[in-house]
């Protein structure tokens, strides 16, 4: 059994913390706050914490995913905030609008809403209807102020503008949020990073990182110039998952102690500029499983890191970075072609499948026609070889 040196406790241990017995212990305290504080005061090792950037403020390096928390009261934040794992991460448009209420359902029952970072986050651009997003989500959360709020998959350098800028410093003035940063899934991550690292009012971005950026130097440029400004950087899609999943996973190759969810999340943690790794954890097994590997500070290997880098070009033509600027330029239709894909990633890798569809439900109707398009062009403009054709056919099978 590896021993945890860190701590002093060996990984039997800490799984003999948590999981199905811990969870059925406060499913069954449910109606006991008491209870519930209890657990979470028990003295248990704590996850790492890093300074996310200027916001001045410690996090955890494991932060809570809100679209895999449940709707109503979520026994999981129990058991997380008993390893310092103190930051839920929601959003007003996950889980169908309900991530922000079901963490209003825990804080009720727990009385525990100031022993929380919670952040939240709206897809509405627009200065106006970003605003009213962050008083609807004060409402869903039943909560005066959010610590952070994030613009939400932001897709185009426009939207951070002066007006926007106007309506933060209002909102800040008034209390409503602490601090405010946007997300970014698309391919334009680069740009907006050093965006941010010129914006002194953007002070943490979550973007897509994972094992595969390792080589790309304009990324790497990118992050070196938000974080040397300041800014907290979060990653996020840190699995780096692939559409068409399920043949690619067997792809991995088990070189040490680590599963695959638990090396490519300390291949995340070894990148000192990144605060924290945002992850979805839908069981208590897979909290227990990235608890474990954030309390152990010992690095990935070289043999664990060369595994890593064999999966990486081993999936590559699966994994879709979302650069549709590339792609989506060399087809005759109006067709959004990553966010497909990765609407494509959330059924095949997360399992994620009425979600998937609820997401691919609201694109455009001419870019849920899939079938009518010659994709050909788009397989060969793009840089990583990924078969878009073949997983827009699969996207329109399973997600349409
Ligand atoms: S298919 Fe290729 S070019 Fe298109 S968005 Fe994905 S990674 Fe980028």
């Amino acid at each position: 059994m590896a021993k945890n040196e860190a701590n002093g406790i060996t990984r039997r241990d800490l799984f003999g913390l948590g999981g199905a017995a811990a969870g059925a212990a406060l499913v069954g305290g449910l109606g006991l706050p008491s209870r519930l504080a209890e657990a979470e005061e028990a003295p248990l090792p704590q996850v790492p914490r890093r300074t996310l950037g200027k916001t001045g403020k410690s996090v955890p390096i494991l932060l809570l995913g809100g679209m895999a928390l449940e709707k109503k009261f979520d026994p999981k934040i129990a058991e997380a905030v008993r390893f310092g794992v103190n930051y839920v991460d929601a959003a007003d448009c996950y889980l169908g609008g309900s991530s922000e209420a079901g963490l209003a359902a825990y804080f009720a029952r727990a009385k525990n809403r100031d022993k929380f970072w919670v952040t939240s986050k709206s897809d509405k651009h627009d200065p106006k209807a970003f605003e009213q997003t962050v008083f609807r989500s004060l409402e869903q959360l039943q909560s005066d102020y959010v610590d952070l709020y994030y613009l939400h998959g932001l897709d185009d350098a426009k939207y951070v503008s002066d007006d926007l800028a106007v309506t933060v410093s209002r909102l800040k003035k008034a209390g409503k949020i602490r601090h405010f940063g946007f997300s970014c899934h698309g391919g334009n991550v680069v740009e907006l990073l050093h965006l941010a690292a010129k914006t002194p009012w953007v002070e943490s971005v979550m973007f897509r990182y994972n094992f595969r950026s390792y080589g790309d130097k304009e990324l790497n440029a990118a992050i070196d110039a938000a974080h040397k400004a300041g800014v907290g950087l979060i990653a996020m899609k840190t699995q780096g998952a692939e559409a068409g999943f399920r043949d690619a996973w067997q792809k991995f190759e088990k070189t040490g102690k680590w599963t695959k969810h638990q090396a490519v999340l300390k291949a995340v943690w070894a990148d000192e500029r990144i605060s924290a790794a945002v992850s979805n954890m839908d069981s208590f097994e897979k909290l227990r499983e990235n608890i474990a590997a954030a309390l152990d500070r010992t690095s990935l290997t070289s043999a664990e890191k060369e595994a890593l880098d064999r999966y990486a070009m081993a999936t590559r033509p699966y994994a879709c970075d979302g650069c549709d600027h590339l792609c989506g330029a060399a087809v005759a239709a109006n067709v959004k072609i990553g966010d497909t894909m990765r609407y494509l990633m959330y059924h095949d890798a997360y399992g994620e499948k009425g979600r998937a569809r609820e997401l691919f439900a609201k694109l455009p109707a001419e870019a849920r026609n899939l079938s009518s398009v010659d994709f050909s062009a788009a397989n060969r403009a793009c840089p990583h070889g990924v078969d878009v054709a073949g997983l827009m056919r699969r996207a329109e099978t399973v997600l349409a």
